[in-house]
């Protein structure tokens, strides 16, 4: 991973553009470049040897002028307040670019779960809910997972929540299990967007998914969904990798066996029919016809950027490509589907969770998904539109979008007193 520029820089100079180009009132960027609120949090956990510890936290809460705040919860050990920061301002745009009625915020835990027991996981998750409730609530911020948490932790969430008000609360967090309120689909969502923005812009440039070849960084939620979607549909996996390394077969790989292998190994890594392993920096260069980062921040960078041989990036993680990385990519003609557009799947499908619980009501998959459908496919068509008009790339376009109706809604509302 290139340590050259931070993802609040990257998200800072995402919005520097995107505020040029509207020509933005100076107060008005100045009111979009820092979060309303930021909650840091030292959380004390004992661990199953006895010992207290104390793992830091945060709940960065960056606008809600379109609705509640809404963004994931990561647990990782690199998790820091930058990083968190530029996550919550990339949910408010993201959920403008999709027209759904919520904020951004995002949450981070410094810890490694790898290393924690189940135990261990729920008493952290219960003491970090219970250090935010007067921040969360399903009409102020709603937490979902991200980066190492499950639905199970949402659960805990949801419990923990419940047990503070007095009563069951499904609709304080989303991406939950079906039992207490999840939705159908919402586990695949974020991937089957990320493919449906990938079909479409297949559509765009003369090409197909049947028989195009797919290479995947990251093989957890996100990832192994994506590939197992773009598989579905005819598409040939023939690299995919995680935080241990990748591996590569030009023939394919099927990736029902492969999440099978790492279920029991913990890794990708020695899935037999391999035809050779490669590291992560590797699979980003495969000759391929669609790239899909799926893993972690700042992956794409100006170091790497020229060595790029897919004819599409569908950027399922947030932030992988640095905008030095983006210029590259334009000039090489590679057509990037940017992360506030591609993995908007996600929240939409929280957002479905939400309603459903709001409502009490429970849709079926196939609803789900056909909604889920129409969103994705009207926001792509909105971003292409104005990239033609503008004439500028997706990154660009997708950001014109997404900040420009957060400065309308700002605009709208007015400024209290
Ligand atoms: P996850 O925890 O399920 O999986 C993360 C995967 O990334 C794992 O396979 C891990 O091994 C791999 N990984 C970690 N470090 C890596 C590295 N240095 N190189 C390569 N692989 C590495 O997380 P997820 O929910 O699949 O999230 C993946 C990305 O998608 C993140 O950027 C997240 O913010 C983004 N995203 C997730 C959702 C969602 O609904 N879960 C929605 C929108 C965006």
């Amino acid at each position: 991973m290139s340590k050259e520029i931070g993802p609040l820089d990257v998200a800072l100079e995402q919005l520097e553009i995107a505020a040029k180009i509207l020509d933005l009132d100076p107060g008005v960027h100045a009111f979009l470049k820092r979060p309303k609120r930021t909650l840091t949090v030292s959380i004390p956990i004992r661990m199953d040897n006895g010992d207290i510890r104390i793992f830091w936290g945060c709940r960065v809460q960056h606008l809600d002028s379109r609705g509640p705040f809404k963004g994931g919860i990561r647990y990782h050990p690199c998790v820091n307040l930058a990083e968190v920061t530029a996550l919550a301002m990339w949910m408010t745009w993201k959920c403008a670019v999709v027209d759904i009625p919520y904020g951004g915020a995002k949450g981070g835990v410094c810890c490694n779960p790898k290393e924690m027991s189940e135990a261990e996981l729920e008493r952290l998750t219960r003491r970090y809910t219970n250090m935010l409730l007067d921040f969360i609530g399903p009409h102020r911020d709603v937490p979902a997972p991200d980066v190492y948490t499950n639905a199970q932790i949402m659960a805990w969430i949801m419990d923990t929540y419940s047990r503070f008000k007095g009563y069951s609360v499904p609709e304080c967090v989303t991406g939950k299990p079906l039992i207490v309120g999840g939705s159908e689909g919402r586990t695949e969502a974020t991937s089957r967007g990320v493919i449906i923005c990938i079909r479409e812009a297949t559509k765009r440039l003369g090409m197909k998914i049947k028989g195009a070849t797919v290479a995947v960084q990251g093989y957890g939620n996100v990832g192994w969904n994506a590939a197992k979607i773009a598989y579905d549909m005819g598409a040939k996996i023939i690299a995919v990798s995680d935080s241990k390394g990748g591996i590569y077969n030009p023939q394919g790989l099927n990736p029902y066996k492969v999440f099978e292998h790492k279920e029991k190994t913990g890794s990708v890594l020695e899935f037999k029919k391999t035809k050779k392993s490669i590291t992560n920096a590797e699979l980003l260069e495969q000759k391929c016809d669609i790239l899909i980062p799926a893993a972690l921040e700042n992956q794409i960078t100006e170091a790497n950027a020229g060595k790029i041989k897919a004819k599409i990036v569908g950027e399922a993680a947030n932030g992988p490509t640095t905008p030095k990385a983006d210029r590259v990519l334009q000039e090489k003609k590679v057509f990037l589907i940017p992360d506030i557009l591609a993995n908007a799947g996600g929240v939409t499908a929280s957002y479905f969770e939400w309603v459903q619980n709001l409502t009490r009501e429970h849709w079926t998959l196939e609803e789900v998904n056909h909604k889920l459908e129409n969103i994705m496919i009207r926001a792509f068509n909105d971003v292409y539109k104005t990239m033609s008009k503008k004439e500028t790339n997706m990154r660009i376009a997708a950001l014109l979008l997404g900040v420009g109706r957060v400065a309308e809604a700002i605009k709208t509302l007015g400024l209290w007193p």
